[in-house]
């Protein structure tokens, strides 16, 4: 049976050690549900901390055992590991800044230390237990680590991740000094996941500035493998809140609740305490509705439901005596002998008295200041069975994305919820029930069920795009065969693109000059008897000239426009420069409004390089380059060329192509192969024989035969035929 292994910081399951005795007992929370439901059965296993610190061995070993009947595997940390990894790094540093409360952010050396030591020992128990053909799905902030450490281990193995939390802009997590290290370890997974593309476009944005990668239609090459990037709403178990007001134990809460409130409408606001929830917003805005409305008061009631969570951070504990002194206040300034304002639970309830505060709230109020999804906003509309009862939402939790029929309001905008409010309270039936017949009918769809078995599919269809991917690579095998032809064959050809090929991409073109083992190897390749090797490029010929001075490899520069065999210079046309001074106006245009980027002046060509530009603002000047230069190159009769973060102006009627099939035919060849990265040696690779060896550096569609992730690897392959 195929096996998931789900890996998150806590395990489903308490454990306590009760007279030397292990009692355990599991938790099934939604994530659980969602994977039980999945059509295909799998063999679930779970990995993560058990919550506990045994002191001895002994009882390690115990617990061990005992959960390991039910699959599950304990990763054992100590009480200063979860302090640094867990309170430390996990809830004061991603947790705040990913909520955008920088304030609270703290950035801590022994903290991140810390994390990435768990995240390791996380990787290693799963290494442990891992099988080949397992499918390990990794969840949330605690781990952001894990996807890359374990990709590291098991090269070819099924790796998702999924973040429970919003991923926030690149302006947040540019303050983070470990931010790179963040985003490689998420890119170590095969699909990552979040739960809205508010999100997903946050973190493309991130990996496009911190790390240079560029996501195309929600996929990234990162060297050689390609990682899918999607937004995956999670839902809740919907069938269990809509039929909970029918269990006969709801039933009987239901009607005793209602007795106790009598005919007043209640307002019902459920979190863990934590100040992304805006709980204190939500009472100001309360006490801002009674003044306003005095009409309310005795009318209205708000049941307050804070369930107590992370208590040991300070400004947890801070809060806690905020929301009591306001609570206080509040109670204090409008209580009357037959009224309360505010009913105040600091507790957690189970189950079914959720479903019958949720089955007997006329509103819901959930003005998060931030939140990565909110399911009590869809656990409220679910479990509204007769469709009667308003969501007031706040903008900024995810699940506003889907449950558009809510109130939206802005959490900081204290009016903005008092209107909501008197809006919900006084909102007809017919309209209430339009709404939520609306919202329930789009979170049924979109289950947890849904949604996990969405987010396997789509892990399971990525790794079939990689491994698509990794047949076409360049392997030892494919390698091997290079160098047996080679050595068999008498008359080899070999073209070879200069920049991205056999150098890698600088930010100052200039610089980028072959080393001496370079100059030397392709002196070697090209004096051998009845070799030729080529470089192709769309460099300027001086350059070229002085870099390869001397040498005997055969040169085609600026495009096809000169070309040297046996070191004599040959311009292919006669071509006249006159086009560059009415285009250099424009394209100095472009310089002064992208910082970074310049000219270069070749003898039949302008290039503008952007590569130092940011990268946002390239992309539009990019387009914008587009429109203004297309009307005068096409009068002028000149080309435009995109490349590696260049655009070319250029002589129409030059290419690579003239010269590519000029040496092609120059000789009855029984070895020819050509490497290139970019655009204009996609060309180069359709005019090749079909037994060619054709290699792209780099990833993505293609019309080579093969992939190699590199110029380091073109080293090596040229290296072997070299020896
Ligand atoms: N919840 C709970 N016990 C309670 C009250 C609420 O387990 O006493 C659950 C609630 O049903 C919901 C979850 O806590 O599923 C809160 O999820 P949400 O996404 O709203 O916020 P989070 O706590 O994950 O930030």
């Amino acid at each position: 049976m195929k096996r998931i292994l789900i890996v998150a910081n806590r395990l489903p399951v308490n454990v306590k050690i009760v007279n030397d005795e292990i009692v355990f007992h599991q938790s099934a929370g939604g994530l659980a549900t969602g994977l039980n439901s999945l059509e295909v059965d799998y063999e679930k296993h779970w990995i993560g901390w058990p919550g506990i610190y045994p002191e001895k061995q002994e009882h390690k070993e115990k617990i061990q055992e005992a959960l390991e009947q039910t699959l599950t595997h304990p990763v054992f940390l100590s009480e200063k590991e979860v302090l640094h990894y867990y309170e430390g790094f996990s809830n004061k540093t991603i947790w705040p800044l990913f909520h955008y409360f920088l304030e609270y952010t703290q950035y801590k050396r022994e903290f991140w230390e810390e994390y990435k030591s768990v995240n390791q020992a996380f990787c290693e128990e799963v290494v442990k237990i891992a099988r080949p053909d397992d499918i390990i799905w990794v969840h949330d902030y605690h781990l952001m680590l894990l996807p890359q450490l374990l990709r590291e281990k098991l090269p070819h193995t099924q790796i998702g991740f999924f973040l429970h939390i919003p991923f926030p802009s690149y302006e947040l997590i540019r303050t983070l000094p470990w931010r790179k290290q963040l985003l490689e370890g998420l890119l170590g997974a095969d699909l990552v996941g979040f739960h809205t593309f508010e999100y997903l476009r946050h973190f493309t944005s991130a990996i496009s500035r911190i790390l240079n990668l560029e996501p195309k239609l929600g996929r990234v090459y990162n060297e050689n493998r390609i990682v899918q990037l999607d937004a995956f709403p999670m839902g809740i178990d919907y069938g269990k809140f809509n039929d909970a007001s029918e269990q006969p134990e709801v039933k009987g809460l239901v009607r005793s609740f209602r007795e106790n409130f009598g005919k007043g409408k209640i307002i019902l606001s459920v979190d863990r305490l934590d100040y992304t929830k805006g709980i204190l917003q939500r009472l100001w805005a309360f006490d801002r509705l009674l003044k306003e409305h005095p009409s309310y008061k005795g009318q209205i009631s708000l049941l307050l439901l804070v369930v107590p969570s992370r208590y040991n951070v300070d400004n947890y504990k801070a809060l806690k005596d905020e929301i009591d002194k306001t609570v206080g206040n509040i109670n204090g300034k409008y209580t009357n002998l037959t009224w309360t304002p505010i009913y105040y639970l600091y507790r957690s309830v189970h189950f079914e008295q959720l479903a019958a505060m949720y089955y007997n709230a006329d509103v819901a109020l959930v003005t998060p200041l931030r939140d990565g999804m909110n399911l009590v906003a869809k656990e409220f509309v679910a479990s509204k069975k007769n469709e009667k009862g308003v969501l007031i939402l706040s903008e900024m939790a995810g699940s506003a994305v889907e449950l558009c029929d809510a109130i939206c309001i802005n959490p900081n905008d204290l009016d903005s919820i008092v209107r909501a409010l008197h809006e919900a309270l006084q909102m007809p039936e017919e309209d209430q029930k339009e709404r939520m017949g609306v919202m329930q009918k789009i979170i049924r769809k979109q289950s947890i069920q849904k949604w996990a078995k969405d987010f396997i599919a789509v892990l399971e269809n990525s790794y079939l795009r990689q491994l698509r991917n990794e047949e076409k690579e360049v392997c030892d095998t494919v390698k091997q065969k290079i160098k047996d032809d080679y050595k068999s064959s008498q008359k080899r050809l070999i073209l070879l693109d200069y920049d991205g090929t056999l150098v890698p991409y600088i930010e100052s073109p200039q610089k980028a000059s072959p080393d001496r083992d370079l100059l030397q190897m392709l002196n070697d390749i090209g004096s051998k008897a009845g070799s030729s090797c080529v470089i192709l490029s769309g460099r300027d010929r001086g350059n070229l000239q002085k870099w390869f001075d001397g040498s005997k490899v055969q040169i085609v520069a600026e495009y096809g426009s000169w070309f040297r065999e046996d070191q004599q210079w040959t311009q292919t046309c006669e071509l006249s420069d006159e086009w560059k001074e009415e285009i250099l106006p424009y394209m100095q245009e472009f310089v002064d409004k992208t910082p970074g980027s310049f000219i270069e002046e070749k003898s039949h060509s302008l290039g503008w390089h952007y590569r130092k530009s940011d990268a946002w603002l390239s992309n539009l000047r990019v387009q914008e380059f587009m429109n203004a230069l297309i009307y005068p190159c096409t009068k002028l009769n000149l080309e435009i060329i995109e490349g590696n973060k260049i655009i070319e102006i250029r002589v129409g009627g030059i290419s690579k192509d003239e010269a590519i099939e000029k040496w092609l035919h120059k000789d009855n060849w029984d070895f020819i192969m050509a490497i290139g990265d970019d655009q204009t040696d996609e060309d180069m690779f359709k005019l090749l024989p079909e037994k060619a060896y054709s290699i792209k550096v780099g990833f993505g569609a293609t019309n080579a035969r093969y992939n190699l992730s590199s110029s380091q690897e073109v080293r090596e392959i040229l290296q072997q035929l070299h020896e």
